[in-house]
């Protein structure tokens, strides 16, 4: 059986990290999707709630599970019994900082596979950091992230 895990900030999860986490999950058998507890950015959502955004947004698939963790990814993906370390690949700039956590993971953990998932065309664009200042500035996020993402977007802009 191969676990995965697809760890990342989600603040908050976007249709193009539902869209990874989803196509990951019809390749491996059990995909653990890892939310970093206090990654190096400044963050919109505390840990339970991007825990609970991105959890609702997966419900429906039963080989997803959602838990948050902290310290090194390799730690975690070990401690859960993890072969490979998912990511998603948007444009060229992603691929630079990629490749990079790539090599440096595999050099601390050389049995772990990092497999990258390129993005799908109508999310190539999309970012949580950017949806968020569109969300602040009162614009459409429709089609960007699911019903529940946006209603907790709104709620924390007052809007
Ligand atoms: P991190 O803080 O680790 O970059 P993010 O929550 O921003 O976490 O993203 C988690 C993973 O999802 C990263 O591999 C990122 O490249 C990927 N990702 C984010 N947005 C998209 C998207 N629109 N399409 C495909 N992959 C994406």
């Amino acid at each position: 059986m191969t676990i995965a895990v697809y760890p990342g900030s989600f603040d908050p999860a976007t249709n193009g990290h539902i869209d990874i986490a989803t196509r990951a999950a019809s390749i491996f058998d059990q995909v653990i999707v890892g939310v970093y507890d206090r990654p190096a950015k400044t963050l919109l959502f505390t840990t339970e709630e991007r825990v609970e955004l991105i959890r609702e947004a997966l419900a429906e698939l039963p080989n997803v599970s959602v838990r948050s963790f902290s310290g090194l990814t390799v730690d975690f993906a070990r401690h859960v019994g993890a072969k490979v370390i998912v990511r998603g690949l948007r444009a060229s700039a992603d691929f630079e900082y990629e490749f990079e956590m790539a090599l440096m993971n595999r050099k601390l953990a050389p049995e772990i596979e990092v497999v990258c998932l390129m993005t799908s065309v109508e999310y190539l664009f999309l970012s949580a950091s950017l949806l968020k200042e569109v969300a602040e500035l009162g614009g459409n996020i429709l089609n960007m992230v699911p019903e529940h993402v946006a209603s907790a977007l709104r709620k924390k802009f007052l809007r």
